[in-house]
């Protein structure tokens, strides 16, 4: 839902102050349209009906796979792909992932978005209706901005819609911003007064190889973004993820397991190693590679788990959906 647009014509419509409120919360806890909303009066629920589009987004796609996991393929008002996902956890955990721009101007080499072409920021109000979505499902509980985009670049969307989650349901705690070092954008986290988390989407431990695999490496290599990160934690107090996604035979053998230990302070950080979702261009290291590297990080005292495997029959990785509808479309 247009958050302004429906202000504005409230406002228009001649209605009092409150009523805004009044839309959000219905909205915010999973109601499926203004005919839900019974304490608003019909005439203004039948006008916002015309004048104000429920969701910024329209559904083109869904994807159930059989761990529970649903993905999302939405397309803006100008047509522009968005994915999102929700991730069920036999604990009742529901995350749920959303992109922060459709497409994405960086060039990660193992990621299905970095082959689309990059379309736009996304607006606080297209954020939140990837959540909200989700939401009339079912309740969600943690958020991810994880998605389509590098957060960083649209930071003023991104904390706009973040300082909303808390009414659907999520609290700033369970808000995690992951970004690929993008230090402007981590500063402007840091900013803020949201207790968000911040995630590093790390990959590698060293810059030649990470500049290889990410070259947005060479404008903010890992060190610099270590500080930025440690200085977050300092400000916080909460510790910063480490999001390493395991490719065979690239990031995954023993002395880089070594390096990425002494690297890292383990009352900084916790890392998350990531199965590979192959989109072609790596091999995903086994779970024996995968098992050894973690436990070589535990021996050096770090934090290590490793992320889930969700939704691998409906390509639930980051922009594979749409990259897959782009291609379909021509
Ligand atoms: S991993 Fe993230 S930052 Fe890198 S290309 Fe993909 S969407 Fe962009």
């Amino acid at each position: 839902m247009d958050l302004a647009l429906l202000d504005a014509t409230l406002g228009e419509l001649g209605q009092p102050g409150f009523r805004a409120g009044q839309v959000w919360r219905w909205t915010a806890t999973g109601a499926p349209g203004y005919a839900a909303m019974t304490d608003v009066p019909a005439g203004v629920r039948a006008a916002l009906g015309e004048r104000v589009p429920f969701s910024t987004l329209a559904v083109a796609a869904e994807a159930h796979a059989r761990d529970g996991t649903v993905k999302a393929l939405f397309r803006t008002g100008d047509g522009r792909p968005v994915e999102a996902v929700l991730m069920r956890y036999r604990s009742g955990r529901r995350s749920v992932c959303v992109s922060s721009q459709s497409g994405c101007p960086l060039t990660c080499t193992f990621c299905a978005t970095g082959t689309m072409r990059f379309a736009r920021n996304l607006t606080a109000s297209e954020i939140l209706d990837q959540v909200l979505h989700f939401r009339r499902i079912e309740p969600v509980d943690h958020l991810v901005f994880m998605g389509m985009g590098e957060p960083g670049f649209n930071m003023d969307a991104v904390l706009g819609a973040a300082a909303r989650v808390p009414e659907i349901g999520i609290t700033h705690r369970r808000t995690t911003v992951s970004t690929v070092g993008w230090l402007p954008g981590i500063e402007r986290l840091a900013a803020s007064d949201l207790p968000l988390r911040l995630a590093f989407s790390l990959h590698a431990p060293d810059d030649a190889l990470r500049s290889r695999i990410m070259p947005v490496n060479d404008r903010y290599p890992i060190a610099a973004v270590l500080d930025a990160c440690a200085a977050y934690h300092a400000q916080r107090r909460r510790r910063v993820f480490i999001e390493y996604v395991m490719l065979a035979g690239v990031n995954d053998a023993y002395p880089q397991a070594l390096q990425l230990a002494q690297l890292l302070d383990p009352r900084i950080y916790k890392v998350n190693l990531i199965p590979y979702n192959p989109t072609g261009a790596y091999d995903g290291s086994s779970r024996g590679a995968i098992d050894a590297f973690k436990a070589v990080l535990e021996e050096h005292g770090l934090r290590a788990t490793v992320r889930l495997t969700r939704g691998r029959d409906i390509d639930a990785a980051c922009g594979q959906l749409a990259a897959k509808a782009t291609a379909a479309a021509g």
